[in-house]
């Protein structure tokens, strides 16, 4: 907590009769308090403005939230009627609402203890502890929320007002309890509570010197035995009285005063035995006093896991400020008692009053900052009835796709892939694949076994593709891969064998043919030229020749999502749809071949690349899409193409999570309004720093390390809102791809003409296999839309290479049987 934007006066003014509602009804006091507040606000003529409202009550209440306090008990001199059970917040809220004119709410509820520390923290930002000592005595101090049960959550820290006042009232104390301080605690209010602070705060340090003496007096032991009125009057030695007796130099004269003043005749050692009672008694409750603190601080030490902890505690209280050697002492002893904490001790200057203004202010600027970033967020979360009408709409879709005479301008494409069946065991023999993906160029050699013993084996090389290639001219881009391709043979020692090619080809191909496939366009990172309206095998052709070193021949173009269905149709004969979601996101389902009117034939079934990255081109989601999807679009290679794969792909998530911190940072609520160099990087943010920070096992510091290495100087608070915002982000895109995947899988369901359908997905992508959530959200939204479906998730090992040599199987075993 950082009580930094605290702005405006504090008002204060002390109203003491409070004490004259020592046992009055609890109603009655809490309209009293309404009262002084009208009448405080009338004075200071701020009657009319609507302020809210910090309430400082110090007694033990039991809090679920900030503006909420259930009474527990009664301590000092209190003990109001009709109290248990009720909320103090309530209880004022409803005396204010009898002055019509008082506009105040009341919006935190603050124990004294508390607003020292805040208002020390207010000048000293270390201050995490705050100490009372005065009529009564307590402390709090910041706990790991991790440590709190009662409270849910485990990120941060919250302040425990610790009620230390009523320890020992398990009997833990007993054996350094006196007699006095039984004889105090029989004649008080509340008879066995409050023990320890019993022991040590004002309310009672006068009043056990007065027993200690009378009972030296009965003894003969001072006064000559004589035993004045005064000493066995209750209440007649006060806590001021002791203080004064204690004071360097006139103390002893002072205590003469005041004996004389009880009507006792004391002689010169009568003053030095008096003075002596004094010391021992406020000694006693400043060593208790330490002793507790050091606790408190061993704790703090501890929960950081420092060997040396430097903190600083706020100290209010009368007893602690004005009596003359109490607060040296304490220190002194807090110091002898835990030599590994540096501690600074900083006076609270009117901590309660200041303090609730403080903790007020302060959680009005939390409260108005979580306003706004539930705004924010709140475009990206999705209702059911949203949901429901993606799937909805992505059904449509699939169908005008499909249909000769709305596919020429279907946004998501349903591309025939020419592949028509999945493997069948039989395939064998050894070939090359390729695969570009989003991000690398992979080149394999997969071979395959049939029969009893029926394997895969695999030998790969990963090439990255440099930026320049991927947006330079096509001739570019595929010499590269020639190139890589080369590279590879020798490394295998295979450049002699002309053996045959499955070419994963992650992008929108529109195919006449299973080795045959022109780019649409292109997608993701990529954007060489002289590429889109050409077949992709002819230019590898044409590549080949012109490195002239080597001959493949080349047998399927493939996409990634068939070839990840097909090499878990290896597996599953029940896989029959393909899913990517990684720097893309793409599906493919074997469709009914009556269903494809774009291809001859009316038998059997043939694979579909939806593409349905391009889903909402034509705006039918733009209902959905936030102005920070339409940033990341405008930023992005392909302007107003691929909607849906902007919001639910790697190459995006980070994107759409950056634009919104900037958003976030220019309205002050994050990076303390700071827009960095680094934050207007594009691409700064990648997806896989979702991955990180959404982690569950992660602790907050380590989000807040990520934070910072990524140049993003945080605070802990900044960790947190980082956090949702990326939760936010990746779960509406695994709800949205879900949604989709609904779509697929219940057109599948109808094409079959079932009530219920099994059915396995095959699954590939870093996004989905590596994302904390992603898969679950995902799973779980699958089978909310799509009731009727069983649809079990294969992920896929190595998707596209395998896949791809599976393809080339089947497609040449299919050949040879037309040959034959
Ligand atoms: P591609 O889709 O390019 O063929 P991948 O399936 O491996 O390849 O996906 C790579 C993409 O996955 C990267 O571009 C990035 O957006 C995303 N990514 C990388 N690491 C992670 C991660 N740890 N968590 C989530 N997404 C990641
Ligand atoms: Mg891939």
């Amino acid at each position: 907590m950082q009580p930094t934007l605290l702005s405006g006066n504090v008002y204060y003014v002390e109203y003491n009769c409070f004490k004259l509602l020592l046992f009055s009804l609890f109603v009655q006091l809490f309209d009293y308090v309404a009262d002084c507040l009208e009448d405080f606000m009338e004075n200071k003529n701020i009657k009319h403005k609507k302020l809210p409202i910090g309430f400082t009550f110090s007694f033990p209440c039991k809090q679920a939230k900030l503006d909420e306090g259930v009474l527990l008990s009664w301590t000092k001199h209190f003990k109001a009627r009709g109290v248990q059970e009720t909320d103090v917040v309530s209880s004022l809220r409803n005396a204010l609402r009898k002055h019509k004119d008082v506009h105040a709410d009341v919006l935190a509820l603050v124990n004294d203890t508390v607003g020292t520390m805040m208002t020390c923290g207010y000048d000293d930002q270390r201050c995490e502890v705050g100490v009372i000592i005065g009529t009564g005595t307590n402390a709090c101090y910041m706990e790991e929320m991790s440590h709190i049960d009662l409270v849910e959550g485990d990120e941060g820290r919250m302040c425990i007002n610790t009620e230390w006042g009523a320890f020992g009232d398990d009997g833990s104390l007993e054996d350094i309890r006196t007699e006095f301080d039984r004889e105090i605690d029989l004649g008080s209010i509340n008879p066995g509570k409050q023990l320890f602070e019993k022991m040590i705060s004002g309310l009672y340090l006068g009043e056990l010197v007065r027993l200690i003496l009378l009972k030296m007096a009965k003894e003969g032991l001072l006064f000559n035995g004589e035993i004045a009125t005064a000493l066995r009057t209750k209440g007649k030695i006060e806590t001021k009285h002791v203080a004064a007796m204690e004071k360097y130099k006139e103390g002893l004269s002072n205590t003469k005063e005041i004996l004389m003043e009880l009507g006792l005749f004391p002689s010169e050692e009568d003053c030095v035995a008096v003075q002596h009672v004094s010391t021992i008694v406020s000694f006693r409750s400043a060593n208790l006093c330490a002793a507790a603190l050091a606790a408190i601080l061993t704790r703090l030490r501890e929960n950081k896991k420092l060997m040396r902890l430097r903190t600083t505690v706020g100290m209010d209280g009368t007893l602690y400020k004005t009596h003359p050697q109490y607060a040296k002492r304490l220190h002194k002893v807090v110091r002898r008692l835990v030599p590994n904490c540096d501690v600074r001790f900083l006076l609270s200057e009117s901590g309660s009053g200041k303090g609730a203004a403080m903790v007020t202010a302060v959680a009005y600027r939390l409260a108005s900052q979580r306003k706004q970033i539930d705004e924010i967020l709140a475009s990206f979360k999705l209702s059911k009835e949203n949901l429901r009408e993606v799937k909805t709409k992505m059904r449509a879709e699939l169908e005008y796709g499909l249909k000769k005479e709305t596919q020429p301008n279907a946004t998501v494409k349903m591309l025939p892939t020419y592949v028509c069946g999945t493997p069948d065991g039989t395939e064998k023999g050894k070939f090359l694949s390729l695969d570009l993906g989003g991000t690398n160029f992979r080149v394999l050699l997969v071979k395959i076994r049939s029969g009893r013993r029926k394997s895969v084996r695999m030998y790969n090389k990963i090439f990255a593709i440099p930026l320049e290639i991927m947006q330079g001219t096509g001739e570019e881009l595929f010499d590269h891969i020639v190139q890589c391709i080369a590279d590879f043979l020798e490394y295998m020692g295979i450049k002699g064998a002309r053996l045959p090619l499955g070419f994963t080809f992650s992008f929108p191909c529109r195919q006449a043919s299973i080795d045959k496939g022109t780019l649409v366009g292109w997608t993701k990172g990529f954007k060489a030229t002289d590429c889109e309206g050409e077949d992709v095998v002819d230019m590898l052709r044409e590549a080949i020749k012109r490195r002239n070193e080597f001959d493949l021949d080349i047998v399927a173009v493939v996409n990634d999502t068939v070839g990840t269905m097909m090499t878990c149709g290896y597996e599953d004969p029940n896989c029959e749809i393909g899913l990517i979601a990684g720097t893309g996101s793409n599906v493919c389902y074997m469709e009914d071949m009556k269903n494809i009117e774009v291809v001859e034939g009316n038998e059997g079934k043939m694979c579909i690349n939806t593409e349905w990255g391009g889903f909402g081109d034509n705006g039918c989601i733009d209902n959905i899409r936030t102005k920070y999807d339409k940033e990341v679009d405008e930023g992005s290679l392909n302007p107003g193409k691929q909607r849906y794969e902007k919001m639910t792909s790697g190459m995006y998530l980070g994107e759409i999570v950056r634009q919104i911190l900037i958003d976030l940072t220019k309205h002050g609520l994050l990076f303390r309004g700071q827009i960095s160099e680094t934050l207007r990087t594009r691409g700064i943010f990648e997806t896989k720093f979702l991955s990180q920070i959404e982690s569950d096992r992660l602790a907050l510091l380590q989000v807040r390390r990520i934070l910072q290495q990524l140049g993003l100087d945080s605070t802990c608070d900044d960790s947190i809102i980082v956090k949702e915002v990326c939760g936010a982000v990746s779960r509406r895109a695994a709800q949205l791809c879900g949604a989709g995947l609904a779509a697929v899988v219940e057109k599948k369901r109808e094409n079959r003409g079932v009530e219920h359908l099994k059915i396995t997905v095959g699954v590939d992508g870093t996004l989905y296999k590596l994302h904390p959530h992603f898969s679950r959200i995902l799973r779980e939204m699958v089978k909310e839309l799509a009731p009727q479906c069983d649809v079990t998730f294969m992920l896929s090992e190595d998707g596209s290479g395998k896949g791809a040599a599976l393809i080339t199987a089947v497609a040449k075993r299919l050949h040879s049987i037309g040959e034959n």
